[in-house]
């Protein structure tokens, strides 16, 4: 009976290396008890060099979803059977699924990226996007996806903002002008503000003119100095921890087909990050 039990759960998890504090396993087992599920989601730190033998294993074993994180976001490509649009356009993977017997490859830091800018409402025609790294890449097709009709990126190695604006055909700005800038959308993915060192800079020391919304990815402080300065000034803001709930609850999303509360979501994150 135990046996068969066992048997019956459905098996998830996140892959990454090193792979330090995640919310995820708290956010989704919280989701399997939501809908009473028999599923269970773990946290299984694999090294570049184990990626293949785990992978074996996730097929022989028939695990059924799998997040992945730093640094497999790229190699776990050539597992999938086939990638949704928005993971070929982010150029990464960071989330597998199974349709029926294809392996998919998502990106859900785009639905991360989308789905609060969504809330949000209102018209939005140019976006400035700050940093060239792996979040800022779902940050540009995400404005992308909204349809945002002048987007630009804009990071300290002006080569790496130039591949990006390449790949999805935007525009660069150079880092030292950024301020001369007035988009209605500013997206923060570097991580400026963050806690510790960084916690008191901001990538956006200058005024914010028309600027309707600032999206901050950086989400520990939850209220970092340029979100609180954005505020000051009369711009809506967005934290970065809506971005983790939405990648997350999309996730979710694909996984069982259902959709997890949004609020209480975002507290039980916001506990965790308590802590
Ligand atoms: P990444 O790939 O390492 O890219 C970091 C970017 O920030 C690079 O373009 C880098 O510029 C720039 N940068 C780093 N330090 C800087 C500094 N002192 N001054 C100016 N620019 C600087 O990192 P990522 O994965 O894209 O993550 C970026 C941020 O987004 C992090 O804070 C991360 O925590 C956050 N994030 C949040 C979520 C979420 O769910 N909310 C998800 C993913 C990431 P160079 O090219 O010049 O080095």
């Amino acid at each position: 009976m135990a046996y068969l039990y066992i048997m019956t759960i459905k098996q998830y998890g996140i892959i990454g290396y090193p792979l330090g504090h995640t919310m995820s396993p708290t956010l989704h087992n919280w989701g399997f008890e939501q809908f009473g599920l028999q599923a269970k989601y773990e946290a299984w730190p694999t090294p570049p060099d184990a990626l293949d033998a785990f992978m074996t294993r996730f097929k022989k074993e028939n695990y059924r979803g799998l997040s992945v994180t730093i640094p497999h976001k790229l190699t776990i490509m050539e597992y999938v059977d086939a990638l949704t649009d928005r993971a070929q356009a982010v150029g990464a993977v960071n989330t597998l699924w199974w349709d029926n017997d294809t392996l998919m490859g998502d990106n859900t830091d785009v639905a991360g990226a989308v789905n609060p800018l969504r809330l949000k409402g209102g018209q939005l025609n140019s976006a400035l996007i700050l940093g060239a790294g792996g979040a800022s890449r779902a940050a540009v097709a995400g404005c992308k996806e909204l349809g945002i009709e002048t987007i630009s990126i804009s990071n300290r190695t002006a080569s790496k903002a130039a591949a990006i604006a390449t790949d999805f055909a935007i525009n660069t700005v150079d880092w030292d002008k950024r301020q001369d800038e007035t988009p209605d959308l500013i997206i923060n993915s570097t991580p400026l503000g963050m806690q510790g060192d960084l916690q008191s800079q901001t990538p956006w020391p200058f005024s914010f003119a028309s600027t309707k919304i600032v999206f901050d990815l950086v989400y520990n402080p939850l209220e970092t100095r340029l979100l609180q300065e954005a505020a000051q000034a009369g711009c809506e803001t967005i934290q970065g921890l809506e971005m983790f709930v939405h990648q997350g609850l999309e996730q979710f999303r694909l996984w069982t087909g259902k959709a997890l509360d949004l609020d209480g979501a975002r507290n039980l994150v916001l506990e965790q990050l308590r802590y």
